[in-house]
C-alpha cells in the first residue's frame, strides 16, 4: 500500500518517520521547508509541493493537523487533494478532531468513491517514535480494517470505536479528562505544598492511593518536580480539545459542568500564555499563584 502522510508537526514527524520504514512514503506540510527536511532525513521519501501532488497514485493519505478545519480544507481547489486522489483510495486522520466535522468530510470523500476514517491518537511523540500510539478509529469495519495497516507503523494498539466521529468522540472524552486531571492536581499539589509538605512526598502518597492519575503517575514526577517542561504538546490543542469535548455533551443534551469548567479554565489559559505554551503549563500558573514551587 502507497501511503501518503500530510502535518508534519510535533507528533506527525515521529508518525511519520515510521512510516517512512516502509517503500514508497510521500509527504506535504504547509511551511515546505519542514517537508524538504524531512525528506532530506529520511532518503527515499517523495517530498510534495501540494495537497494535490501529495495525492496522485497513493492509496492512503494520513493527515495529522490542529483541527478537523485544517483537514476539510485540504480537500478542494485545484491543489486541493480531491485533485489528486483516485476512487478507492482511504483517507485516515490522526487529526483530534470533531465527530460533525469527521461527518461532512467523510460525505465529500464518499462522493468521490474515497473512504474516510477518524484516527485520533494517544501517546504524544515519544510514544509516536516508538511506535506504541493508541489509535481510536471511526468508521465502517472493512475501511477501519485498512486504516489498521496504514497505521501500523506507529501503533500499539489500534481500536474500532465506531461509525464515523466515533473516534474523534473517544479522543475528545479522553482529553477532556487529561484536562481535568491537569488543573485538579496542579491545585491539590499547590494546596499541600502551601500546607507544608514535599510535593515529592505528596505524589507518592497519592500515586499508591485513590487519588491517583496518568498525570500524577506520569506527568508530574517526569515534568514539573524535574523542572522540566518539554513542549510536546500545545495547550491551545488540548484547550480545543477540551472544547471539543464540552459541545459534544451540548449537542447531545448531556449535563457537564465538570467538562465544561475544564475547557473554560483552559480557555482563559490559552488566552493568556499564548498559542506555543506546553499543556503542563497550569502547573506553573498554580506554583506563582500560590507563591510555591513544586520541585523534588
Ligand atoms: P503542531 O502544532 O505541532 O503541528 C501542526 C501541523 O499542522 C504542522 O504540520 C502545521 O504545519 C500544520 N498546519 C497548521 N495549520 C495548517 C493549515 N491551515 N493547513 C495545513 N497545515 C496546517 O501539532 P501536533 O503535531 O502536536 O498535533 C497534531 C494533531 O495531533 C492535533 O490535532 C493534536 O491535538 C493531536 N495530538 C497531538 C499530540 C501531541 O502530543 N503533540 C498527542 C495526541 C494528539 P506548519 O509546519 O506549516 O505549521
Amino acid at each position: 500500500m502507497k501511503v501518503a502522510f500530510a502535518g508534519l508537526g510535533a507528533l506527525g514527524t515521529p508518525m511519520a518517520a515510521r512510516c517512512a520504514a516502509r517503500p514508497g512514503l510521500a509527504v506535504w506540510n504547509r511551511t515546505h521547508a519542514r517537508a524538504e527536511a524531512f525528506g532530506a532525513a529520511h532518503p527515499g521519501v517523495r517530498v510534495a509541493a501540494t495537497p494535490r501532488e501529495l495525492a496522485v497514485g497513493m492509496d492512503a493519505i494520513i493527515t495529522c493537523l490542529p483541527t478537523s478545519a485544517e483537514v476539510a480544507a485540504l480537500l478542494d481547489g485545484p491543489d486541493g487533494l480531491l485533485a489528486g486522489l483516485a476512487a478507492g483510495s482511504i483517507v485516515v486522520d490522526c487529526t483530534s478532531g470533531d465527530p460533525e466535522t469527521s461527518r461532512a468530510i467523510a460525505a465529500r470523500l464518499a462522493e468521490h468513491g474515497i473512504a474516510f476514517v477518524d484516527a485520533p491518537v494517544s501517546g504524544g511523540p515519544p510514544m509516536a517514535a516508538a511506535g506504541t500510539l493508541s489509535v481510536m478509529c471511526g468508521g465502517s469495519a472493512e475501511d477501519v480494517a485498512r486504516a489498521s495497516e496504514v497505521v501500523a507503523p506507529f501503533a500499539g494498539k489500534v481500536i474500532h470505536m465506531g461509525p464515523v466521529g466515533a473516534g474523534h468522540a473517544m479522543k475528545a472524552a479522553n482529553n477532556v479528562l487529561l484536562a481535568v486531571h491537569i488543573l485538579a492536581l496542579s491545585e491539590a499539589m499547590t494546596m499541600v505544598t502551601k500546607a507544608g509538605i514535599s510535593p515529592r512526598v505528596a505524589a507518592e502518597v497519592l500515586n499508591v492511593s485513590s487519588g491517583r492519575s496518568f498525570v500524577s503517575e506520569v506527568l508530574f514526577p517526569e515534568r514539573v518536580l524535574t523542572g522540566t517542561f518539554p513542549p510536546l504538546f500545545r495547550l491551545a490543542l488540548l484547550e480545543k480539545d477540551a472544547g471539543i469535548a464540552a459541545a459534544l455533551a451540548g449537542e447531545l443534551g448531556i449535563d457537564a459542568p465538570t467538562l465544561t469548567a475544564a475547557h473554560a479554565v483552559f480557555h482563559t489559559l490559552r488566552a493568556k500564555l499564548g498559542e506555543s505554551a506546553d499543556y503542563m503549563e497550569p502547573f506553573r500558573v498554580a506554583e506563582s499563584a500560590a507563591g510555591v514551587t513544586l520541585r523534588g
